[in-house]
């Protein structure tokens, strides 16, 4: 049993707090209140590497294991969550998705882009009627010759306004209920598909979401990554890293908001002494700091599982749930912590909670987490 990270982890994770609070933390509270995605950051991150970190070398990444991505994610998400969040979609969700699925050609064309931050990617399964449940989704592909016309729409897409390149779920087969779906590339541009306003959202600003649609789209057959009708165990295969990688978003903002209040609470005075002279803020500090460390510890936790190859729901599960509600408590009582002050944007702690809350949707609801761990245990249980 060993808890520290190795010198290489150790380097990103230093080259990458450098960077964050250098470059991203400043933009934060800009991106958020303009609602503007941040194209230099991602073109940043990519001269730096980190938008590679989970693809091999051969496709222009760095070819690192999925805790270093996670080590990565928390400082990115120090930074700025709705960073992070762009950036796990495109680079992990993504990303990984085609290391794992996609043809040797397509990861030639594909992969070296994304790297390098060239095109920014999306990933598209959730339907305005098919949310948690998410195999029942009903846009559509259908095989006419050496294409496929694809119609329908896809909705909360992660990046949408700003993605070259999408990875969508359809169902290729109407009968086969989970057995009937397939994942096609589609890129912009193509006749058919459209991208709708990116929605108004309560946090998350800089990280833009739209709908999209899908009416009579043609896309050559050469986009079907793996095999027609083979999506579901590629869709399922994915969860436990997609979960583990999930999780940093909630550890990173809340380091970030503890670190605040930590400056805060001896600066500020009431009853002629510093707030860290009372005993109930000491309370809160402590507790923000165990419950930090705790979803840190199921996240490598998590991470590692998945590097080793083992299947891991109820871990990635257990990571992503407390790791995502206990982003919403830490920043809560950050607000609490800054009084007044927490509350008015230019203090920029309010963005951290606002934007916490979204880690508890995406992904897989922290309801849906909740089943998961359930069912796992009572399979490992024997029940
Ligand atoms: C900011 C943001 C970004 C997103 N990005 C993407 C993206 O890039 N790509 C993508 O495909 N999707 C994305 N999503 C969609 C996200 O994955 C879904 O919102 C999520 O899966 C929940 O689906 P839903 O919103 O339809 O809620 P519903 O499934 O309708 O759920 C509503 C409520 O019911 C609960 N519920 C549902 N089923 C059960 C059950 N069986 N037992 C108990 N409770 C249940 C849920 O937990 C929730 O509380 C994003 C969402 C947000 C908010």
């Amino acid at each position: 049993m060993d808890f520290r990270l190795s010198e290489e982890q150790i380097e990103f994770q230093q080259m990458t707090r450098r960077f964050a609070r250098n470059e991203i933390t400043p933009l934060a509270s800009l991106i958020d209140e303009e609602g503007r995605f941040p194209f230099e950051t991602f073109r940043k991150m990519g001269e730096l590497g980190l938008l590679g970190i989970l693809i091999p070398e051969a496709y222009g990444g760095v070819g690192q294991s999925i805790l270093t991505f996670c080590v990565v994610m928390e400082e990115i998400a120090y930074a700025c969550a709705a960073t992070a969040m762009s950036y796990t979609v495109s680079s992990a969700l993504c990303g990984h998705n085609l290391v794992r699925n996609a043809s040797e050609a397509q990861k030639r064309r594909y992969l070296p882009e994304l790297a390098s931050g060239r095109k920014i990617f999306s990933i598209a399964m959730t339907e305005p009627g098919a949310g948690s449940d998410v195999l029942s989704m009903r846009s559509t592909a259908e095989r006419r010759g050496d294409h496929y016309v694809i119609n329908g729409s896809k909705t909360f897409i992660t990046n949408a306004p700003v993605s070259e390149v999408f990875l969508v779920y359809v169902r290729t087969d109407r009968a086969a209920g989970p057995h009937g779906l397939s994942l096609i590339l589609v890129e912009k541009g193509t006749p058919g598909f459209s991208v709708g306003q990116p929605f108004k959202k309560m946090g998350m600003n800089g990280s833009p979401t739209a709908e999209i649609f899908f009416s009579d789209c043609r896309v050559p057959v050469e986009n079907l990554v793996g095999k027609e009708h083979g999506a579901m165990s590629m869709l399922l295969g994915g969860l436990d890293m997609e979960r583990a990688v999930g999780a940093p978003l909630g550890v990173g903002a809340a380091q970030c908001a503890l670190d605040r209040c930590l400056a805060y609470v001896q600066e500020r005075h009431q009853f002629g002494q510093p707030l860290a002279l009372f005993e109930m803020i000491q309370a809160k500090l402590a507790n923000m700091s165990v419950e930090i460390e705790a979803a840190r510890l199921l996240t490598h936790k998590a991470a590692w599982l998945c590097d080793q190859g083992v299947r891991c729901s109820a871990e990635a599960s257990q990571a992503k749930l407390y790791a995502t509600e206990m982003g919403v408590r830490v920043a809560s009582e950050a607000v609490q912590i800054f009084g007044g002050y927490g509350y008015m944007r230019e203090y920029g702690i309010e963005r951290l909670y606002r934007d916490a809350k979204a880690g508890t949707i995406v992904a897989g609801t922290s309801e849906i987490q909740r089943l998961i761990i359930a069912r796992e245990l009572m399979k490992r249980s024997g029940v």
